[in-house]
């Protein structure tokens, strides 16, 4: 059986109090997720919009749900009215249709960017450039409901570690590089498989399931 306190407990340890945990409880009952709520824990993440809905319906309300998985325009309106941090940001159409249900709600909901790191083509993500062109847009002045708060990344799945840092990397570099002016405070990197790597680069913020909750039943993510 998987010690969700346990395993909570084991990864908050290495993380210290500098990095924010979000705990990926996408495919699991919302008993798990109470469970680790008893322990403090609020962060969770979840990478469909309808699933997250409904656990955030059903579970307490200091909950801060970060949605960390591809978003389709259409959807945004479902959780526009609770969700802490969009993780996965990937086109100035879907930062225009995020600022306008944000406005509807009287929020400014937080993005991060995401840049395609992965060498693997089955990742989404934007070029350096387009997330630069992003930024720079005047279109993104004009979002006040919308606040760009870091970037976030997916490294390639494979155990070659040089590979991975080198991924990694260029996420550091790019987040450096733009953080002072634009005052970037997050930088998501960091699954299970791939966390410990990514504490040597200077992260914020690490999005872990099966370490935790244990292993998907299914897994088409
Ligand atoms: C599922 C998912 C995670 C967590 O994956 P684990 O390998 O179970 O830790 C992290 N980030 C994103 C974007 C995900 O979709």
């Amino acid at each position: 059986m998987t010690d969700i306190k346990k395993n909570l407990k084991t990864i908050k340890d290495k993380l210290g109090d500098e990095i924010t945990l979000v705990a990926v409880s996408k495919t699991k009952p919302n008993e798990d997720i109470l469970e680790a709520y008893e322990t403090g824990h609020r962060d969770f993440g979840e990478n469909k919009i309808q699933e997250m809905t409904d656990k955030y319906e059903a579970l307490p309300k200091d909950i801060r749900w970060h949605m960390i998985g591809h978003v389709q325009r259409n959807k945004v309106k479902y959780m526009a009215k609770y969700v802490h941090l969009i993780h996965a940001v990937d086109r100035l159409k879907l930062l225009k249709e995020i600022n306008k249900r944000a406005k509807n709600e009287e929020r400014v909901i937080q993005c991060l960017l995401q840049l395609k790191i992965a060498e693997e083509d089955s990742k989404f993500g934007l070029e350096k450039n387009d997330l630069l062109d992003i930024l720079e847009s005047d279109a993104l002045k004009t979002y006040e409901h919308v606040k760009i708060v870091g970037l976030m990344g997916m490294a390639t799945f494979t155990d070659d570690e040089t590979q991975i840092h080198r991924e990694f990397t260029q996420l550091e570099n790019l987040y450096f590089d733009l953080k002072d002016k634009h005052n970037f405070t997050t930088l998501s990197m960091g699954m299970s498989g791939d966390y410990e790597l990514a504490l040597e680069h200077q992260n914020t913020m690490v999005r872990i399931g099966s370490k935790i909750f244990g292993k998907r039943d299914y897994d088409n993510w």
